[in-house]
């Protein structure tokens, strides 16, 4: 990290194919905001060098890749977005999709991230999320969702060890938002929630 410093961090939460990449990349076109998604950091990652073909060993069996190199590899693009002043800690509030995704990494990355809100985007029907992973897979040619098997396996993994998370941040961080409306009512049930969290970092820039 470049800076010894805490990034102000919302934290946008949730199961696979509950719409966390298309709303961050929204919010992430607000000024203010910048969205780092560790998955697509996975995906863009040469899957010919080393650090790619041991990521795609874990990410093409919807496996989670190992906490040290998940966390060597995020901090690495985050370093990188700061240097290069696309993400910049003083005007922007982190949005964070796709990590801390087990508890362990809650504490991993706690030494430079400050959780300031947490959106927890939550769907209760799990085969209508697999019926849009499927689509999604199709039209974004992504391995891991293409086999019913490797998506099934990304749920259980989310239930047992992604959404204990939510335990360790007090409820009143918590918003919860419902997946099922429309792109547009999810965003601005988002953006209701992220609003006040907005006006106290702009308040607050240092
Ligand atoms: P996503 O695009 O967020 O669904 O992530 C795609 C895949 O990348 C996941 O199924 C995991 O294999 C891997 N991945 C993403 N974020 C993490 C993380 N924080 N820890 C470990 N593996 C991750």
């Amino acid at each position: 990290m470049t800076e010894n410093k805490r990034f102000r961090s919302i934290l946008l939460f949730g199961p696979p194919g509950v719409g966390k990449g298309t709303q961050g990349k929204i919010l992430g076109s607000v000024p203010g905001f910048f969205h780092l998604s560790v998955g697509d950091v996975f995906r863009s990652i040469d899957i010919g060098s080393p650090e790619g073909k041991e990521v795609c060993a874990f990410t093409s069996q919807g496996k989670l890749v190992p906490d040290e190199l998940t966390i060597r590899i995020w901090k690495k693009a985050l370093d990188a977005y700061v240097a290069l002043s696309w993400f910049k800690p003083r005007e922007d509030l982190l949005v964070l999709d796709g990590i801390p995704r087990n508890v362990a990494q809650t504490s991993l990355i706690n030494d430079n991230i400050d959780i300031r809100h947490v959106v927890h985007i939550s769907c209760s029907d799990e085969e209508d999320m697999i019926h849009r992973l499927r689509r999604r897979a199709i039209r974004e040619n992504r391995a891991d969702d293409a086999n019913e098997e490797v998506i099934r396996r990304r749920f259980d993994i989310y239930r047992e060890q992604s959404k204990p998370v939510l335990d360790c941040y007090p409820p009143e961080l918590i918003s919860h938002v419902e997946a099922s409306g429309s792109p547009a009512e999810v965003l601005s049930a988002i953006l209701k929630a992220l609003i006040p969290i907005q006006n106290e970092h702009f308040k607050n820039e240092d």
